[in-house]
């Protein structure tokens, strides 16, 4: 290990822990990965952690709780750049679907009963972003191993990470799939951010949105396109919010009031 390599951190919040266990997954890259960089903490692959300063601090997960909070403050603090990973620490996640609407302890309750929960005081789901400064996102469920390599690599290069900003239609015209919105399905690719590789729709899958609104500024036009499809504003903000929470159906209902004021 030389001494320029930067320090990691990788920690899980709410969520599956499936953004961890991609980056275990980068089976052929995992020992270049650990040379490259000094991975100080990463409960999911090492027992030997360290707390201390950290230049990169990676986050999978949303924020649901008092302890949680504190911690990921705790760890903004210490770290030079943080990262959000995956769909719940980038975009809330499933968990925050219902964002606002005021109903989670409702679904709290579906899930725990009546029983007192003494670990932690909860609330509703939320990206870090509602609670830290946020450097980068590199979302999906779970994150793309390209994506998170390449952003690594740039790091340890000491460049700046891009990722590609357009929807997931784009890399779906690149591999010259027919359009499932054509054939009469509702596909969340318009609004979606790219990276994964448009995998469903080359499977005759219509895309879920699970990588999150995309942040292209043709969005607008996407957005009229699902509409010309016969789609209703309610309806595209109910199917792409299940990953987008609340930050897509914004999106969505900003669009619906630019649209009014012009008329
Ligand atoms: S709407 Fe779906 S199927 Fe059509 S181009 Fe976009 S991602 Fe591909
Ligand atoms: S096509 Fe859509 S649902 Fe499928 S992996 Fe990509 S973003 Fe997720």
């Amino acid at each position: 290990m030389t001494r320029q390599s930067p320090k990691v951190g990788v920690y899980g919040f709410t969520g599956c822990a499936g953004d961890q266990l991609m980056i275990l997954n980068c089976e052929d890259q995992l020992v270049d990965l650990f040379g490259a960089t000094d991975i100080r903490s990463f409960v999911m692959a090492k027992s030997d952690n360290h707390e201390g300063e950290l230049d990169v601090a990676f986050i999978e997960g949303s924020i649901s709780t008092e302890e949680q909070l504190k911690r990921l403050k705790e760890i903004r603090e210490r770290s030079k750049v943080m990262i959000a990973i995956g769909t719940c620490a980038c975009h809330g996640g499933p968990q925050a679907m219902k964002l606002g609407e005021g109903k989670w302890e409702e679904m709290y309750k579906k899930v725990y009963g009546n029983a007192k929960i003494n670990v932690s005081k909860a609330f509703e789901a939320q990206p870090i972003d509602a609670f830290v400064k946020v450097d980068m996102y590199i979302p999906g469920c779970p994150i793309d191993k390209t994506e998170f390599l390449g952003t690594v690599s740039k790091l340890v290069a000491g460049r700046h990470p891009y990722l590609l900003k357009a929807p997931v239609c784009l890399e779906c015209r690149w591999r010259e799939n027919p359009c499932i919105l054509y054939a009469g399905r509702f596909c969340a690719g318009p609004l979606t951010k790219s990276g994964c590789g448009a995998v469903c729709p080359t499977h005759n899958l219509p895309c879920v949105g699970c990588w999150g609104p995309t942040d292209d500024l043709n969005v607008s036009s996407e957005y009229e396109l699902l509409k010309e499809k016969g789609y209703d504003p309610d309806e595209i903000i109910k199917k792409i919010k299940k990953f987008g929470g609340a930050r897509v159906a914004q999106l969505v209902k900003d669009l619906e009031k630019k649209k009014e004021a012009k008329t």
